[in-house]
């Protein structure tokens, strides 16, 4: 399919929008009230930080909301509010925040359901309702089907996610396979893997080092394709597809790991072909996005100081939450990844998502005495949801101190 000239006509059609209706004002109050927090802005205020009791809170000078999911979040209030007697699906999670996407079933916004072998059923959809496309974009298949329907189609994609598809339709036009920085699963790179020609996505620095290797001295055929089953294009031959690569990525990864992917096979593949060869084998555009890269660098800042515990706030299957929770990790700081305030409690309890791992409940998670605490959370996280962990917090360690001065008297 040529996707570009495909883009270009749905763009052009009428049921297409990806623009507010002008209703900004109304929305804005109902988005401030569910989502933002007087609490939060006080400690901006006071240099991300706050103190009560024994506890003393450092907040990363950039966290929460990017103006992406922002935008996303508000284009969806508006179609609710343009639209108020349609009915109106998502293609999939607006973003990955469990109460934005409650408040948006709340507004009767409606979920295309998944059947038993994980496919969505868009049978559901008729030629009068509204589809909202999510923040981090749908498959060119997808967005097909939604306009062979004829249905109304909010594109809400977050223009840093169409910056990198138009990086893999040049890829693809000058006939280079794309090297994606992603998981294979994930809806963005399901969806950016979907502009490509020729790819294959790659989870981390080891596997590029596998394939960079592989490119300067041969492998194992079969292994390779195992190794990256469910991860490359149709048909996609080591042997023959990794003589002229383009980077792209997942917008969410670890932008020092992007950059040092980019780099290895750019260095890769001059080994190979030579320095002046190398224009004729290697592509790469700058497609890091400055939100992810704000919170990752405003993290790495944070972790400097003394720390007793982190807590990092986002949606379990939030990419850019789990990068955040990472770099605490490798930090070696205790550090707590929730993805909202129900998750602490009763009393000195947490349930939190240990990385690439499951669920598990910690009893006296907050040590007596006083304590410094990190807080940041992932991009889709709204400031409302992190300011009810710190007030959950503050609540533990005043009845635990009240406790242990009622023993001592
Ligand atoms: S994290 Fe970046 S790419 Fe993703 S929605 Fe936000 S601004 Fe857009």
């Amino acid at each position: 399919m040529d996707t570009k000239a495909f883009k270009r006509s749905l763009h052009s059609s009428e049921h297409y929008y990806r623009k507010g209706f002008g209703h900004a004002k109304e929305v804005t109050g109902t988005l401030d009230f569910e989502y933002q927090s007087d609490l939060i802005q006080q400690i901006r205020n006071n240099g991300y930080t706050l103190q009560s009791g024994d506890v003393t809170i450092r907040l990363a000078e950039a966290f929460g909301f990017c103006w992406g999911v922002e935008r996303a979040v508000a284009l969806a209030y508006e179609t609710r509010q343009q639209f108020p007697n349609e009915r109106i699906w998502l293609t999939n999670e607006i973003i990955h925040n469990p109460s934005v996407n409650q408040n948006l079933r709340a507004m009767q916004v409606e979920f295309i359901p998944v059947n038993d072998q994980g496919q969505k059923d868009f049978s559901v959809v008729a030629t009068e309702d509204v589809v909202i496309l999510p923040a981090f974009g749908a498959s060119v298949q997808e967005m097909q089907l939604l306009n062979e329907k004829g249905c109304k189609i909010m594109d809400t994609t977050c223009p840093w996610v169409s910056k990198v598809w138009n990086s893999v339709e040049k890829h693809k036009k000058a006939n280079y396979t794309s090297i994606i920085h992603g998981k294979y699963k994930h809806e963005e790179t399901i969806a950016t893997s979907s502009f490509a020609g020729k790819y294959l996505v790659i989870l981390n620095l080891q596997q590029a080092e596998y394939v960079c290797n592989y490119i300067l001295n041969g492998g194992d055929r079969e292994e390779f394709l195992n190794k990256f089953a469910h991860a490359h294009s149709l048909g996609f031959d080591p042997d023959i597809d990794l003589v002229r690569v383009g980077i792209a990525n997942q917008t969410t990864m670890l932008k020092g790991e992007t950059e040092q992917i980019g780099k290895l096979f750019e260095r890769t593949l001059m080994r190979k072909y030579g320095p002046q060869e190398l224009n004729n084998h290697f592509l790469s555009f700058n497609t890091i996005c400055d939100a992810t890269q704000e919170r990752q660098d405003a993290m790495y800042k944070l972790v400097e100081q003394k720390l007793d515990l982190m807590v990092v706030v986002g949606g379990f299957n939030s990419s850019n939450t789990t990068q955040l929770q990472t770099i605490s990790k490798e930090r070696s700081i205790p550090s707590y990844h929730i993805d909202s305030a129900e998750r602490i409690g009763p009393g000195n309890r947490i349930e939190h998502k240990k990385l690439h791992s499951c669920l598990e409940v910690l009893e006296d998670w907050l040590p007596s005495g006083p304590i410094v605490v990190g807080i940041t959370s992932g991009a889709s996280t709204p400031d409302k949801v992190v300011s009810d962990v710190i007030e959950k917090i503050f609540d533990i360690k005043a009845a635990k101190q009240k406790c242990s001065s009622v023993n001592v008297n």
